[in-house]
């Protein structure tokens, strides 16, 4: 979190006067030069080869399986992160910049037939020189990797800009992937807002995850540029259950995308909605779980729901439960840290600012939907479009409702949260703007596609 303008501290979310980093932020001119070293360093590092580029991502891998315990303690002090989670967020960093290891060995474009005479037309993809990327504090090794190893990948050269609240991982981060590059490749750019604003101003390509406010702004600028621009951003995700879903195991995925890392992902459920005759045992049931969600220490291994990231961010999930009384939860625990209760709402009144707007936190809102059409509706009302989670026994009801819902991502009989690095990742409408991230879609994202007409000497 930014201290002062100048500032950038960061601190234990578990422990607050546990601080584990007090620097000064670079600046807006700073930035700048950050993202002319990488300009100068780009053209060597795509001439160098398919061969030096796979090696390199490999490297990077291999380093970081080999700090794996030293980086999921730090996310833990850093970030909150409980451990057990951070362990996974660290493997899957590893196994995302593995999985890209193999791209610059991919087909770069096509070869096609000429309409009419003797010849070749070709499509070749390029990168687009510095990939700026920007990113939030939540997954603060995988998303930098998802975006960075990709853009690596195909030829760009990377600054990162990560969210002030989780610099000291991406400092170490870069520590460990540096060595495997030639020097200007990947640079970390710290800081907040004038940072962000001037590699904005700057980069051939910027990749954005974050707030939708934020967002909307970096695309609007990125946009006047004339720069390629994506953006991920907010979310207000339902959970629709149907009556004849397993509600044992439906409440069991339903706590965890709730109060799992304390509901600070993107991906979190938000919205409870229960069909019909599901909703009455739901509701039991979803009570006894959210109240037996292991709560506390991020660094002990059992815990699932560990503190929020700052203060403001505990009390901003304070207000948006004030004076609905919770079924379970709607407390703040008394100990040292930002902390707030595993909490499930009901009989919200319409408009309220939980069934508009992503509150950050551990709690939700439980619905009731007359049946499947009803709650397609209840689920598409909100300006948000990330991912929905359905529960049923039944492919038919929900191939029915599959097709209606508008969210980017949509998951059966399986919690909100949890992302395949391999295949394509995003939202619709307030939740992601432009081409998709992960899997073969990032790769097209950091190149252009160039088209080679090709014609004998002396053709007529
Ligand atoms: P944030 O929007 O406050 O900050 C994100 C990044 O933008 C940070 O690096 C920040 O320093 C930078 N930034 C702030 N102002 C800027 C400006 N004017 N110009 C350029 N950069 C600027 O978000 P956060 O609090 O770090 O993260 C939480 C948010 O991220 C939540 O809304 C969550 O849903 C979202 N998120 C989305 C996804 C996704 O893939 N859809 C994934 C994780 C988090």
């Amino acid at each position: 979190m930014t201290a002062a303008a100048s500032l950038i501290t960061s601190h234990n979310p578990a422990d607050p006067a546990d601080v584990l980093l007090e620097i000064a932020a670079p600046g807006a001119f700073a930035a700048a030069g950050t993202v002319e070293r990488a300009r100068a360093a780009q053209p060597d590092w795509l001439a160098g080869g398919a061969a030096a580029r796979s090696a390199a991502l490999g490297a990077v891998a291999d380093t970081l399986d080999a700090h794996a315990a030293e980086l999921a303690t730090l996310a833990v002090r850093e970030v909150g992160k409980p451990l057990t989670e951070a362990r996974a967020e660290v493997a899957r960093t590893a196994a995302i910049w593995r999985y890209y290891a193999q791209a610059p060995y991919e087909p770069a474009g096509a070869v096609h037939e000429t309409a009419t005479g003797p010849g070749l037309l070709l499509t070749r993809r390029r990168p687009h020189g510095v990939a700026g990327l920007i990113t939030p504090w939540n997954f603060p090794f995988a998303i930098p990797s998802w975006k960075a190893a990709p853009a690596l990948a195909a030829g760009n050269a990377v600054v990162l800009k990560p969210a002030p609240e989780a610099t000291a991982c991406a400092q170490r981060l870069a520590e460990l992937v540096r060595p495997a590059l030639p020097d200007g490749v990947f640079t970390v750019l710290p800081g907040g807002a004038t940072e962000g604003g001037a590699l904005v101003s700057a980069a051939d390509v910027l990749s954005f995850t974050g707030s939708t406010a934020v967002g909307r702004a970096v695309v609007c600028d990125a946009t006047a540029r004339g720069v390629p621009v994506q953006a991920e951003m907010g979310g207000l995700n339902a959970a629709i259950v149907l009556p004849d879903a397993d509600i044992g195991r439906a409440a069991a995925h339903l706590a965890a995308a709730i109060a799992g890392y304390a509901g600070q992902k993107c991906t979190a459920t938000s919205r409870v909605i229960a069909v019909g005759a599901a909703l009455d045992p739901l509701r039991e049931a979803l009570c006894e779980a959210l109240r037996s969600v292991p709560s506390g220490d991020p660094a002990d291994p059992a815990t699932v729901c560990g503190p929020l990231i700052g203060r403001s961010a505990r009390d901003q999930v304070g207000d948006a439960w004030r004076g609905l009384g919770a079924l379970v939860g709607g407390t703040v625990p008394e100990r040292p840290g930002w902390y707030a209760a595993p909490t499930l709402v009901e009989k919200v009144p319409a408009g309220h600012r939980l069934l508009r707007e992503e509150v950050f936190g551990p709690l939700a809102v439980l619905l009731a939907a007359d049946d499947l059409d009803h709650a397609v509706r209840i689920t598409n009302s909100v300006p948000y479009g990330l991912v929905t989670s359905v529960h049923t026994a039944g492919l038919d009801a929900a191939l029915h409702g599959l097709d209606r819902l508008d969210t980017g991502l949509i998951r059966l009989n399986a919690p909100s949260t949890g992302v395949d690095f391999h295949l394509p990742f995003g939202g619709t409408k307030a939740s992601g703007h432009g081409p998709r991230e992960q899997g073969r879609a990032a790769l097209e994202f950091y190149t252009s596609s160039r088209t080679y007409t090709l014609s004998p000497a002396g053709a007529t």
